[in-house]
Formats: C-alpha cells, structure tokens, sequence
C-alpha cells in the first residue's frame, strides 16, 4: 500500500488541518501518516486556541516515520513559525523526501492567523526549493508576490513569479474569484487551467487541504503531476458540493460521498 505523510496542524473540529488530510488519504486508499506541528481548538466558527508542538518533537516525529518505512509522498500544511520551518526543511532534507506538496496555510478563513507573518520569508527560503509543488490560493499568492490579482492573467504572472521562487511547479486556485473560477497550474514549461463551476457552499472549511492532500495522495500513487493536479481537482469540485452542514458555523468539506 502507498503511504503519505501530513505534516501540519491538528484541528479538532475535523474539518481542516491533519484530520481533512487523513480522511482524504484514506479516500484514495492511500495509508496516511502523520507529524503534527501545531494543536489547534477550533470548530466550525473558529479557532480558538492554539499551541505549537516543540520542534524537536516535529522533528522526531518525522524522522521516526521515515526510520521505519518508505514514505511516497509528503503534505506540508500549517507551520507556524521561522523554528518549525526550519526544523522541517532540516528534517525533509536529511530523510531525503519526495513528492513534497507544499500548502502555503496562511490565514483561515474566520480569519485567525496560522503562520506568522515574519516567517513568510523563511517559508520561502527553506521550503520552496523542496517542493515539487506549491497550492497558494489567491490571498496566498498576492502576500508571496506581493502583487495584486484580479483575473486569471494575473493568476498566469504570479504563477510564472512564485516558479522563479525555486518551486517546481505552482497551482494557484482561484475558487475565490466569482467571475472565472479557474485554478492555474504551471511547471515552469506549461500552463494548465483548470476550470470548474463556482460552487455556492457555505461549508468549505478544509478545502485547501482536502486539495493539497488530495495531490500527495495521487502522487503517492505513481500520477504525473499534471493528472494528480487534475484528478484532486474532480476531488475537492466533489467534496464541496456534497459538504456537510455540521456545526454552527462553516461546516467541512465531505470525503466518502
Ligand atoms: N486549521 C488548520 C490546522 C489548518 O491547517 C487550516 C488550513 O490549512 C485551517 C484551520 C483553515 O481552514 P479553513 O480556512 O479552510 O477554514
């Protein structure tokens, strides 16, 4: 059986972070592993609280799974400061990992804070030139490039923009752009766009990293990475319109439909 490994935060509410990450590994049949960077107290409202686990401990989380097994692919998600990014970069590098994707989490979307924003720079510096590809959304891609993005030119020059960054390729989704929402992905050679339908969904929580585990998860299984892109695509287009009015708040994307 393939493997994955998420490396991110926990949320309890079981929407987002390294729960929407093991029930989407699980839903491709892929064995999901997981080194946990952060604890948040979180539901469908918002988070909380938050407590960041000790680097050493991140560290040896991750270095005991690769000790112990072949990993096919690695999802990077909340990080939370310059120490943990420097603590996994360190750790991804010694264990020599593959098939890395890299989900810039920044900010949720009832607007807590889940990466400092001195540690962007870092991020960049120690991550990027690890990932075989990088899923900022549109706010992402706007704080990365420090350029504004109206349309999907924009989205095709802040991707060409992030690839010269050292990663080695680049989706931006632009689910948040009403007009035309078509994600582009670009490896540095080609452009793809990826179109879908605008969903009208409150219950979205998770969906970044439904989308990013989605492509460890196909690439873990041997997919090129324009069909595991394609492929998380129809995935996360499913999940969010059969998600789940769970809580008061904005409920999570659904898995098994
Ligand atoms: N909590 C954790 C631990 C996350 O990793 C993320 C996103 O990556 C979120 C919350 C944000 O989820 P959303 O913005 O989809 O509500």
């Amino acid at each position: 059986m393939k493997t994955a490994l998420t490396i991110a935060g926990s949320d309890s509410g079981g929407g987002a972070g390294i729960q929407a990450d093991l029930k989407t590994f699980a839903a491709f049949q892929v064995f999901g592993l997981s080194a946990i960077t952060a604890i948040t107290a979180q539901n469908t409202m918002g988070v909380f609280a938050v407590q960041e686990v000790k680097p050493e401990i991140i560290a040896a989380q991750i270095d005991c799974l690769f000790e112990d097994m072949d990993i096919d692919a690695v999802k990077i998600g909340m990080v939370s400061d310059t120490e943990i990014i420097k603590t996994i970069s360190a750790a991804l590098k010694r264990n020599n990992a593959g098939n890395v994707v890299l989900d810039p989490v920044m900010i949720s979307k009832s607007g807590y804070k889940l990466l400092k924003p001195e540690a962007i720079e870092e991020l960049i510096r120690s991550l990027f030139p690890l990932a075989g590809v990088l899923t900022p959304n549109l706010v992402e891609a706007e704080e990365i490039t420090g350029q504004k993005i109206k349309n999907p030119d924009d989205m095709q020059t802040a991707a060409e923009k992030i690839h010269a960054m050292g990663v080695k390729a680049v989706v931006i989704k632009g689910g948040h752009l009403k007009s035309s929402p078509v994600d582009v992905f670009y490896d540095g050679s080609s452009f793809l766009s990826l179109r879908g339908e605008f969903i009208n969904s409150k219950n979205t929580h998770g969906t970044g990293c439904t989308f990013s585990s989605a492509i460890a998860a196909c690439l873990a299984q041997g997919k090129s990475l324009p069909e595991a892109v394609t492929e998380a695509k129809e995935y996360i287009t499913g999940a969010i319109q059969n998600s789940l009015d769970i809580g008061k708040g904005v409920g999570p994307t659904h898995h098994f439909y």
